[in-house]
């Protein structure tokens, strides 16, 4: 099973659209849960790694490196 290469800052795209029809999220938590913001709404929601993995389609945009 490929793992899917994820980042703080990156957009992804979640199997299901927010209720408010954007379907691009920035990751602005790394940890045991992700947390995930809506770039629609600015909502945020906290997320289990696990199921993150699975309900995660694809990295739409690679987050900036702040070095
Ligand atoms: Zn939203």
């Amino acid at each position: 099973m490929e793992k899917k290469q994820f980042d703080l800052n990156d957009i992804v795209e979640m199997k299901k659209p927010h209720p408010c029809g954007t379907n691009a999220w920035k990751v602005i938590r790394m940890g045991m849960d992700i947390r995930i913001k809506c770039t629609g709404c600015n909502h945020s929601v906290l997320i289990p790694r696990r199921e993150f993995e699975r309900k995660l389609k694809k990295v739409l945009q690679k987050g900036e490196k702040e070095e």
